[in-house]
C-alpha cells in the first residue's frame, strides 16, 4: 500500500459541501498523517438555499465542517460564483484555479469526476484538468451525480475517519433534506468501498493522471 505523507493536497470543490461529501474521510486521514490539505469551493449556492435558512448558511456550515475534518481556516478558499452559472464564467474560474496552482503548488489535486452530470461539477472538473495538466489528479466520488465511475484508486480509512466525515456531513443542516446527507449513507458507502479492497472502510477515486 502506498502512503501519502508530508504532501500538499488541494481539494477543488464546485460548491461548499462537495469536499466533505466526496472525500471527507480521506481529508481527515491526510491531515492525521501530517499532510497539508487546502480546500477551494467556488460557490456557496446562495441562490438555491432553502428560504428557511440564511442565504449565506453554507459559508457558516463549510467553515464548521472543514474544521471538523482538520482543515485550517486559512487553508479554506471560498469563491463567490452563482450556482449553476459556472459555464458562463469558465475563463474566470480557470484563472482562479491557476492562481491556486501558483500560490499553493500542490503535490496532488482532487476534483469532481469528468462523468459528473451536475453542470457546475463538470465545469470545475474540466477547468481543473486544464490548470493542472502537469500534476497528479484524482477524482472524488459523488454517487448521485456520477453516471459512471471507475474504481481505479482507493484510500483506506479507519473508523474514526468515517466518523469525522459523518459528523462533517451532518453539520450541513441546510442539506439535511437530501437522501445522501446522512451518517447512515456515509457509513454504507465507506463499507461498500472498503469491501472492494477487502477492508472495513475506504473511499474510492478515479485516476485522472498520476505522476510518481
Ligand atoms: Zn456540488
Amino acid at each position: 500500500m502506498l502512503e501519502i505523507k508530508n504532501k500538499k493536497i488541494l481539494v477543488i470543490a464546485p460548491h461548499t459541501d462537495d469536499a466533505e461529501f466526496g472525500m471527507g474521510g480521506a481529508i481527515a486521514k491526510f491531515i492525521e498523517d501530517g499532510n497539508t490539505v487546502y480546500c477551494a469551493a467556488f460557490s456557496a449556492c446562495q441562490q438555491s438555499v432553502l428560504s428557511s435558512f440564511p442565504a449565506d448558511i453554507l459559508i457558516t456550515e463549510v467553515k464548521e465542517a472543514s474544521g471538523i475534518l482538520g482543515i485550517k481556516p486559512e487553508n479554506l478558499y471560498l469563491f463567490e460564483y452563482d450556482v449553476r452559472t459556472f459555464n458562463f464564467h469558465r475563463q474566470a474560474i480557470l484563472d482562479d484555479i491557476i492562481g491556486l496552482r501558483e500560490k499553493l503548488a500542490p503535490d496532488i489535486v482532487f476534483i469532481p469526476s469528468t462523468n459528473d452530470v451536475h453542470q457546475d461539477h463538470g465545469v470545475i472538473a474540466e477547468e481543473s484538468i486544464r490548470a493542472f495538466k502537469f500534476s497528479s489528479i484524482l477524482s472524488y466520488e459523488i454517487p448521485w451525480n456520477n453516471f459512471r465511475f471507475s474504481n481505479t484508486c482507493f484510500i483506506l480509512l479507519q473508523e474514526n475517519h468515517v466518523a469525522k466525515k459523518a459528523k462533517a456531513v451532518e453539520t450541513y443542516k441546510s442539506q439535511a433534506h437530501r437522501k445522501y446527507a446522512s451518517a447512515a449513507f456515509v457509513q454504507a458507502l465507506a463499507r461498500t468501498r472498503g469491501v472492494q479492497i477487502n477492508s472495513d472502510f475506504a473511499e474510492c477515486f478515479e485516476i485522472v493522471r498520476l505522476i510518481m
